[in-house]
């Protein structure tokens, strides 16, 4: 049998995912229908197509999944396929309940958020964004030792890492070989031997000549993370306090601000709601803290009356547009080992066309594997 000769599937996409995953949808038989947006469908939309009896929802993050669209799409919704790898739009417990499998793009897009992390950093730090300004607004009289400003090296500081999943590892490789030390907080997931193999290499650049300094490595508490670094960068999931006792929602807030040196930067490439942006901005006016990156943001697009585009601070808050896996081969390739489109239309095709005997347990894009083991 051809893919052709077999049931056309209906796939319902939320958002366009770039033409060749589309078309390999398509080649594998798929009616498949686009939202063209440029932004996300009304809920009602979607509730719609799930009841009019699509087989597959592709879906973004802006896109809230629940007990209503599973309801709606109950005997016939087979997958969820998600173009993130982060899932807190959609109802983990809701789609076991329904026992729906949903899918994600962990992996593919680890690199490129983790570079697009440390980017933020020396853009942040080095204060490239008020640089080209000055140049771009005819404001740089003259070259002087020290005016009109001065940023904060990167080489050979601290930074901490929280959460040292899959992008936390990759950014801690390349901060590695800025000769930084780095701090590792994760209460749930501690990964000793890469943090081990990342000391030797340390060790044996030192050796060799390549880092004039000795640089080292460790997991330590939350204390000793958020208080002892120069850089603090988020690297969690979204998780709230009922569905964990170690909730990531407003894990940087007062307290935390508090807690880092009022020379230190944060970093957010996470979740928005993983900082309380209200907390910060005051942290940034009163000068608990010396700056912020955030590429993600507790209500998104950012509304014009946010106060982290009070221009009082905006010399030290560096802002942008939920971009870190924002690149062409992460985001669009149809290989699903290299593009995020590619993993969400195989992890389609994986459930619909009843891959790895159709058990949603062996699948490797599914995410709520628990709701199918016996
Ligand atoms: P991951 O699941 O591999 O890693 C997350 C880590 O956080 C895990 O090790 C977990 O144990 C740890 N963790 C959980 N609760 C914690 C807590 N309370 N304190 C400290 N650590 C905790 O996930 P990942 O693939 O590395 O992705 C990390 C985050 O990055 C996700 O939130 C994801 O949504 C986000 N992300 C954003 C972008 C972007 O474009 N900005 C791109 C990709 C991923």
């Amino acid at each position: 049998m051809t893919a052709n000769d077999k049931k056309r599937h209906r796939v319902f996409a939320t958002s366009r995912i770039g033409d060749p995953a589309e078309n390999r949808l398509r080649e594998r038989g798929c009616e498949l229908e686009v939202f063209q947006g440029p932004e996300a469908p009304p809920k009602s939309l979607i509730v719609e197509k799930a009841k009019s009896g699509v087989d597959a929802l592709i879906t973004t993050l802006r896109d809230k999944i629940d007990a209503e669209v599973f309801e709606a799409g109950k005997g016939t919704l087979k997958v969820v396929a998600q173009i993130a790898v982060g899932f807190d739009n959609i109802n983990r417990a809701d789609a076991n309940k329904y026992k729906i499998p949903f899918t994600n793009t962990a992996d593919v897009l680890t690199e490129a958020t983790a570079e697009f992390g440390f980017f933020m950093i020396g853009m942040l730090a080095r204060k490239m964004y008020a640089s080209e300004k000055l140049v771009r607004e005819q404001k740089w009289p003259s070259w002087h030792p020290f005016l009109p400003f001065l940023g904060d090296e990167v080489t050979g500081k601290t930074i901490a890492i929280i959460g040292t999943g899959r992008i936390g590892l990759a950014l801690i490789k390349k901060c590695s070989g800025f000769d930084m030390n780095i701090l590792c907080y994760d209460p749930a997931y501690q990964n000793h031997e890469y943090v081990a193999a990342i000391q030797e290499t340390m060790d044996l650049r030192h050796a060799r000549g390549i880092q004039k300094d000795k640089t080292w490595i460790k997991y330590v508490d939350v204390d000793d993370a958020l208080g002892g670094a120069d850089y603090v960068s988020i690297h969690v999931p979204l998780l709230l306090d009922t569905e964990t006792d170690k909730p990531t929602y407003h894990f940087i807030n007062e307290k935390t601000l508090k807690m880092m040196k009022p020379t230190a930067y944060l970093i957010n490439t996470s979740r928005g709601p993983v900082v309380d942006e209200k907390a910060l901005a005051k942290a940034l006016k009163e000068g608990w803290i010396a700056g912020a990156a955030l590429d993600v943001f507790e209500k998104e697009p950012l509304p014009p009356d946010s106060p982290l585009l009070d221009p009082e601070i905006a010399d030290r808050c560096r802002l942008f547009h939920h971009f870190a896996s924002g690149a062409k081969i992460t985001r669009l390739d149809v290989d699903p080992n290299k593009g995020m489109a590619g993993r969400t239309a195989q992890a389609v095709i994986d459930v619909l066309e009843g891959n790895y005997g159709g058990d949603p347990t062996k699948m490797p894009y599914v995410v709520n594997k628990e709701a199918f083991k016996s």
